[in-house]
């Protein structure tokens, strides 16, 4: 039987990064998109990749992330922008698979056990294409997981970020 191959894409802090393409003078700092950023009650919505290294966590108050990053940059959501995006990236997707089944606005799974060899010498050579198109398409990085089933392709995207691609294959997913 033919192997079944899923790739697992993950946009990489995905309303923080899309904020910072309209900020690029933000990216070194510590930045948080946040539902009200008047009000120290306001919930954290997203962070980039400074602000986590310093434990600002998604659905925390901002209260709680300013003591842990006093000079957090906040933002408001762009919610539209969003969804433009998610829209871009997901044409993207599907120029490589009919089979592509949003998990949410920032992740999709792609079945491209069909379609994979029509473009690239194995699966995960074509997530690489797929990280380099969306990247030079939009700016944003996605991370994909590569595999043979929904679940493990997820724990591949998760495990290495940003902008990477891993692979768990049956040879090595019990590691
Ligand atoms: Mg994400």
């Amino acid at each position: 039987m033919e192997e079944r191959w899923v790739l697992h894409c993950d946009c990489n802090s995905f309303y923080a990064s899309v904020e910072l393409l309209a900020h690029p003078e933000l990216r070194q700092k510590c930045v948080a998109v946040c539902g009200d950023p008047e009000s120290r009650h306001g919930i954290i919505l997203a962070k980039n990749e400074p602000a986590k290294k310093l434990g600002v966590k998604t659905a925390e108050t901002i209260w709680q992330a300013k003591r842990k990053c006093p000079d957090l940059v906040l933002l408001p959501p762009h919610r539209e922008l969003y969804r433009k995006y998610y829209r871009i990236i997901n044409t993207i997707y599907q120029r490589y698979t009919d089979r592509v089944e949003p998990f949410s606005i920032d992740e999709s799974w792609l079945d491209v056990t069909g379609s994979w060899q029509l473009f690239e010498k194995s699966p995960a050579a074509l997530a690489d294409r797929l990280r380099a198109e969306v990247k030079a398409a939009t700016g944003l990085t996605i991370s994909v997981g590569v595999s043979f089933n929904k679940v493990f392709a997820k724990l591949g995207s998760d495990y290495k970020k940003p902008d990477a691609t891993t692979l768990i294959s049956r040879q090595n997913y019990k590691d």
